[in-house]
């Protein structure tokens, strides 16, 4: 199984060597053989190639399994034109692969409730949120432009979707609830806009394939409320690119650090990107101070989502609590009494305690 690495940027190429790491051990444990390949990606593959997304990568990718991506950017190619910046090789990566769900987990280890914003009675025994957003559609991709002088100059963002775009992601939402939970909870506002009472009505109509799930739908404005009154009532949340875009930031914050948030972007033939949602954090580049759980649980999405290994999967995240129970944390989760571990043994730790 060919696996491609995009380090990137920054911490990018730091907690890719922790991803492989844990290919690598899962792949003994399981016998099965992966086949990596490194790619160029970002502000190195600007400075290697004058190209921030080269064709090489795209046909490399494209021929793979699954793709992990580090992270990308960084000062030294903020001021290059923007469709030469490290960023739009990200944006280029995801259309060229045709990936148009973005699954971001907002997983909150019962270890760091501390770490959340919220209190702990809300959090009761931790979170698990899988937020679905529709990714290649909606109010970024539609019609947009500005015209006219003085006070008539006036600007437009077109919200719209086809109800093909709405199907295929509904359909994955209805997959990943199976997977889970069986409950769905679709998010628009469909008191207002047009797009979102097509949204709701092709929800339920694919709902009718799904009797085994429970379906719900909530206003958005009702939803980013609730995810901080009550999260505890989300299993899995569909919904569009922008409201996607914001919910999906204010969910992972429940959880307290960036350093703790995986992804994975998914398209129809199963070629996955999987990338913690952090940036390149250069301010810690190269000094093992990268917490690498994000991108070791975008690996675990990967074994799940692209590869068919749910219990492997499964190892890894139980591997992640165990360490955390045994007291190690990276600088940025660490507390009074803990013990502090850089990049690397972090690795080594969640590494071990896979084959234990
Ligand atoms: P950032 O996520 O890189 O860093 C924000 C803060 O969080 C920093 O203090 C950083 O040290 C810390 N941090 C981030 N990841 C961490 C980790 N794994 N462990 C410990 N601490 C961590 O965001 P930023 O500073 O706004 O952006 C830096 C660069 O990254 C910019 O060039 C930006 O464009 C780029 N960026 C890339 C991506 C991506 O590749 N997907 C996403 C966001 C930002």
């Amino acid at each position: 199984m060919k696996i491609v690495l995009l380090p990137g940027d920054g911490i990018g190429p730091d907690i890719t060597v922790q991803a492989k790491k844990i290919l690598d051990i899962v792949g003994d444990k399981y016998d099965r053989k992966f086949q990596y390949e490194y790619g160029l990606l970002g502000g190195v593959a600007i400075d290697k190639t004058g190209h921030p997304l080269p064709d090489e990568t795209v046909e490399m990718c494209k021929d793979s399994k699954a793709i992990f991506l580090g992270a990308v950017g960084g000062d030294k190619w903020d001021t290059l034109p923007g469709h030469l910046r490290p960023e739009a090789g990200l944006l280029g990566i995801r259309k060229a692969l045709g990936v148009y769900a973005n699954l971001r987990p907002a997983i909150l280890f019962p270890q760091l409730k501390s770490a959340s914003t919220l209190k702990e009675e809300v959090l009761g025994d931790g979170l698990n949120i899988m937020i679905l957003r529709e990714l290649t559609g909606g109010i970024y991709f539609g019609d947009k432009g500005r015209e006219g002088q003085g006070m008539e100059e006036s600007a437009w963002d077109v919200e719209i979707y086809t109800r093909a775009e709405i199907e295929r992601i509904a359909h994955m939402g209805f997959k990943i609830a199976r997977s889970r939970g069986r409950k769905l909870t679709s998010i628009d506002k469909a008191n207002v806009l047009e797009s979102s009472r097509l949204w709701r009505t092709v929800v339920k109509e694919v709902a009718k394939e799904y009797k085994d799930v429970e379906l719900n739908h909530m206003y958005v404005d009702n939803a980013a409320m609730q995810l901080l009154r009550n999260p505890q009532q989300f299993d899995v949340i569909v919904t569009n690119n922008i409201f996607g875009d914001i919910l999906s930031d204010e969910a992972g914050m429940l959880t307290g650090s960036l350093g703790m948030l995986p992804s994975a972007s998914l398209g129809d033939d199963n070629i996955g990107l999987y990338e913690p949602i952090h940036g390149s954090a250069p301010d810690i580049a190269g000094k093992d101070m990268a917490n690498p759980l994000a991108s070791i649980m975008s690996v675990a999405m990967m074994l799940e989502y692209s590869l068919d290994m749910q219990k492997a999967a499964e190892d890894v995240y139980t591997a992640v609590g165990n360490v955390l129970d045994e007291g190690y944390r990276t600088v940025d989760i660490m507390e009074e009494g803990k013990t502090q571990v850089g990049t690397n043994q972090m690795g080594d730790l969640v590494a071990k305690a896979i084959v234990q």
